[in-house]
């Protein structure tokens, strides 16, 4: 039986989209266990580890909280790679799961593999390149292999699992971590009330194209329940928080629908949404570089595009 690691950096009272994506492809490749974040706020109660043992974990490894932010998660994934004799270990795909991936596979001289959206019975990974224009297969030569796997890459049960008692938990000892950085304060953002943008299923992306007012794409985002993104020229603006920006130097995204509005699709941009399954582009410049990538394109100023197409989800939601 293989057995696999799944790192939770933040185990809540119910998995979040993207854990219960890893717990499911990692329970389709053998026998489960969780290793959780050693933040003070992954706050690692029974009902938390309830919850992801429904999703499939059979046991749980932590170790005391630190505020040391990656360092000290990195050396307890290697503690329980050794401990548990895993041949693969999952991790989420945005910046801390690929940190603590690369972190832990110096540790345990161990191949990291990013941005895999599938893994084989034999541990062969997907994976995409080129801002999501090929899918290779590879597979690590050495150590278990350390794969960060892209939010919406696997498919969720039609069914939520039932409830089970929380699986045991051991607390290992991970020893010296090396140089950590230390967390000397933080403030909670506002929650928007949106989805998180790295792990919507919709995305409405706004560009220069706005012109400053990003009403008609919140709008618009609020209608379908989608997460709101950028391109550069907007978040340099100043027109949207940063945390807003996709592409090469902002957030991946690979929703089931990406809304560009107003954005001209250059590589940079590209790079970031290239994988969603289906791109809508308004764009009032029909030789716009989106549309080359567009599966739907309408040429016309965002404005007036829309505000109906709002209006039109709305009706049709009743
Ligand atoms: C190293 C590097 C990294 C970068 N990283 C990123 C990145 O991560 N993400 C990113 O996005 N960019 C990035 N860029 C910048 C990128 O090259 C582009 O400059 C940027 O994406 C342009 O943003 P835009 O499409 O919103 O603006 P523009 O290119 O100015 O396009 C605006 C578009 O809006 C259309 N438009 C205008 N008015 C309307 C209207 N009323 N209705 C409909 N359409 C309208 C225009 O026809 C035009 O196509 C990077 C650049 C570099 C050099």
């Amino acid at each position: 039986m293989t057995n696999i690691l799944v790192y939770v950096p933040v185990p809540a009272a119910s998995p979040s989209k993207s854990q219960r994506e890893l717990l499911t492809l990692a329970a389709r490749l053998g026998e489960v266990s969780v290793v959780l974040g050693t933040s003070p706020d992954a706050i690692a109660d029974e009902e938390a580890r309830a919850g992801l043992s429904a999703w499939g974990a059979s046991g749980f490894y932590s170790a005391d909280a630190t505020n040391g932010l990656v360092a000290p998660d990195a050396a307890l994934l290697a503690a329980a790679a050794k401990e548990s004799g895993a041949t693969l270990i999952l991790l989420p795909n945005d910046i801390q799961g690929r940190e603590v991936a690369a972190r832990a596979g110096v540790k345990l001289d161990a191949g990291v593999i990013t941005d895999a959206i599938d893994i084989d019975v034999d541990l062969v990974v997907s994976k995409s390149v080129l801002a999501g224009s090929y899918t290779v297969r590879v597979k690590a030569t050495r150590g278990p292999a350390l794969v960060t796997v892209k939010p919406n890459s696997v498919q969720l049960p039609a069914q939520e699992p039932a409830a089970v008692a929380a699986a045991p938990l051991r607390v290992l000892e991970p020893g010296e971590s090396g140089a950590v950085a230390t967390v000397t304060g933080s403030e909670a953002r506002t929650a928007s009330g949106r989805p998180e943008l790295t792990e919507a299923r919709f995305v409405v992306a706004g560009g220069r194209g706005v012109d400053g007012d990003f009403g008609p794409v919140e709008d618009l985002a609020d209608a379908l329940g989608a997460a709101i993104g950028a391109s550069r020229a907007a978040t340099d603006a100043g027109w949207i928080d940063h945390g807003a920006q996709v592409g090469q130097t902002g957030k991946t995204v690979s929703p089931q629908l990406y809304i560009s509005a107003g954005i001209s699709g250059a590589i940079q941009q590209k790079a970031g949404m290239q994988s969603s399954t289906y791109i809508v582009a308004v764009n009032k410049d029909p030789d716009a570089p989106v549309f080359e990538i567009a599966d739907l394109g309408i040429v016309g100023d965002l404005a007036t595009v829309l505000p109906q197409a709002a209006a039109e989800i709305r009706r049709r939601k009743g």
